[in-house]
């Protein structure tokens, strides 16, 4: 059941565009102006609020596939943040790929955080091409497909940012993380509209959480 789950969703990695959770590009081409940017001597501001005592829930991630070690250290950046701006009332976890089950009653399954490649020809005819899509699993759990061989210049950790959005049930939105194209400046960090379809999910108040105040590029400058 497994297996031929991961197969159709393999093959909906093919159609561009069909999926609702996807990650979109318009161009396998890059995005130059992102690359020549300088590094980020500032990290995203978040809020501050009081964190939760103890997690009410945790998500457990797993990191499975060929993504190289600064590929993992962008990972755990997004999931860092997520964390923060989670502030104790939903935690991510990393447990180890060891292929052991986990399973037990108290803990639901993990989602599986995986590397594609070369599983679909790099140019997809058509007006966009995934980054990356994220299908829940039935019961709990789930796969977040990322095509390292389609990131390019682009910044995979926003990427897997936007994706953990739909592991925690949010949907696309206009603009900011959620925005379903990838754009170069706009999802470096979990914001406010993004955090508060987490709270209404939740039903917690949004002010129980964090947003980052402004996004990484207008506060560095
Ligand atoms: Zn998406």
């Amino acid at each position: 059941m497994y297996s031929k789950l991961l197969v159709s969703s393999l093959l909906l990695s093919l159609l561009p565009g069909c999926m609702e959770s996807g990650y979109l590009v318009t161009s396998l081409a890059g995005n130059p102006a992102a690359a020549n940017r300088p590094a980020q001597v500032t990290g995203p501001r978040y809020t501050n609020h009081r964190p939760a005592a103890t997690a009410e829930e945790t998500v457990p991630l797993r990191i499975k596939g060929s993504f190289t070690p600064g590929d993992r250290a962008k990972i755990l950046r997004a999931v860092n943040e997520w964390n923060v701006a989670l502030n104790g009332f939903v935690r991510f976890t990393i447990i180890e790929d060891s292929g052991a089950s986990v399973a037990n009653a108290r803990q639901s399954r993990p989602w599986s955080i995986m590397a594609a490649e070369g599983i679909s020809p790099r140019v997809v005819p058509g007006p966009t091409i995934a980054l990356a899509h994220t299908q829940p699993l039935p019961g709990s759990g789930g796969l977040m497909i990322v095509h390292v061989d389609r990131i390019g210049t682009r910044d995979l950790g926003s990427v897997v940012m936007h994706e953990l959005g739909h592991v925690l049930g949010v949907g696309h939105g206009e603009k900011g993380l959620m925005a379903a194209l990838y754009h170069p400046t706009d999802q470096q960090c979990v914001d406010k509209a993004t955090i508060a379809a987490v709270a209404a999910k939740r039903r917690l108040a949004v002010d129980q959480l964090n947003w980052c105040e402004t996004n990484v590029a207008s506060a560095a400058r």
